[in-house]
């Protein structure tokens, strides 16, 4: 795995905004998704990370059992707007971009070429421009990193290098306009108002199938529950998005079979 800058840099952005952390949902893999819900509430599209949430890391292979929820995800989003973006395939230690054509194969899905790793405001330019037709409120973000995938989930809303952001406080923006949320009452992790309406969903995965980075993990997970403990109202909104879009109980055996998860901070 490269050095990620953006995402050492994580915990000092964090102290001024905490709730960069905060994911929408906790679900253990991405077969606890109601994705029709998902769908009929108002989100077109879906942007997933690979190692640990679709394959095993240096794989390219879609994890045993996951087929059924992810040929779901294709169907109830259409291929065009799904998109894998991957801090190992198609990024520059993707030599070639063997792996994100292997990917991409494997999975019937578009893998970012991106030279910014998640969860860089570059990265996030990037993906947005990968799906020109979707607002970012309408695109749900799967993710088994919290500094990685749920902080690029918030960003997508506000894709600004520190320069832009200057800019914009002296009515310079250069940001193109983006169209207004078609879901007026679905609240996000980030909290209320404006800012969390135009907000991507962010969905955390908690079951690692294979070790990695376990230690960061639990200082992500850590910080993440004390921010959720310490805003007001984060832990009921999670609740009512997970109660709208989460799937409790898996519908056949196929699917309870999956291979098994190395292990699951939060489930
Ligand atoms: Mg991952």
């Amino acid at each position: 795995m490269p050095f990620n800058l953006p995402g050492t840099l994580l915990p000092l952005y964090a102290l001024f905004n905490p709730r960069l952390l905060l994911p929408s949902l906790i679900i253990p893999d991405i077969r606890h998704l109601d994705f029709p819900a998902l769908r009929n509430a108002g989100y077109r599209g879906a942007i997933f990370d690979k190692d640990n949430c679709l394959t095993l890391p240096h794989n390219d292979k879609l994890v045993p059992g996951l087929e059924d929820a992810w040929s779901a995800a294709l169907r109830v989003f259409g291929p065009s707007h799904v998109l894998i973006v991957s801090n190992s395939a198609g990024t520059r230690d993707d030599p070639a971009q063997l792996q994100a054509e292997s990917v991409a194969r494997h999975l019937h899905a578009p893998v970012l070429l991106h030279a910014a790793l998640k969860p860089s405001y570059s990265c996030a330019i990037a993906a947005l421009s990968a799906l020109p037709d979707l607002a970012p409120h309408e695109i749900i973000v799967v993710g088994d990193r919290v500094f990685t995938d749920v902080v690029l989930a918030h960003r997508l809303a506000h894709p600004r290098t520190p320069w832009a952001r200057i800019l914009t406080q002296f009515g310079l923006t250069l940001d193109r306009p983006r169209s207004l949320p078609v879901q007026d009452s679905l609240p996000t992790a980030g909290g209320s108002g404006e800012e969390s309406a135009r907000a991507p969903l962010a969905v955390l995965t908690t079951r690692i199938w294979q070790r990695e980075s376990m230690v960061m993990r639990l200082a992500e997970a850590t910080l993440m529950r004390l921010v959720e403990r310490w805003i007001d109202g984060a832990r009921e909104r999670r609740d009512a998005l997970e109660e709208r879009f989460v799937r409790r109980t898996l519908d056949n055996d196929n699917e309870k079979d999956a291979e098994k998860p190395v292990r699951g901070w939060f489930s």
